[in-house]
């Protein structure tokens, strides 16, 4: 069965390799069977996939960490043109955090 699920990808628009990143964060549920978020700091551990997906969606825990811990995601992204863009601002201000949402479509037994 295909399920359709959604979750938020942080900084999208400097996002370099969606298709990697949403497959780093699938494998990380399916094969680590880790919260995205919390991951599973706030709960026990889990034995599948399928109930970190119920525990995601059951707390709204569908967005990437985006603190301590940010680097593991790096390598997807590109924030050279913020950067930039801030240095001609000549402002040190780190940006806000944005989330999209993105569509993910997950094979389910
Ligand atoms: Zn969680």
């Amino acid at each position: 069965m295909q399920n359709q699920h959604s979750f938020f990808i942080a900084q999208k628009e400097y996002c370099t390799d969606l298709k990697g990143i949403i497959e780093y964060l699938q494998e990380k549920i399916e094969v680590g069977n880790m919260c995205l978020t919390c991951e599973n700091k706030k709960t026990k551990d889990f034995q599948s996939g399928d109930a970190v997906r119920h525990h995601m969606i059951d707390r709204g825990h569908t967005f990437m960490k985006t603190e301590n811990g940010f680097e593991e995601y790096e390598k997807f992204y590109d924030f050279s043109a913020l950067f930039e863009e801030k240095l001609k601002e000549q402002n040190n201000v780190v940006p806000g955090i944005e989330f999209e949402k993105v569509k993910v479509y997950v094979n389910e037994k």
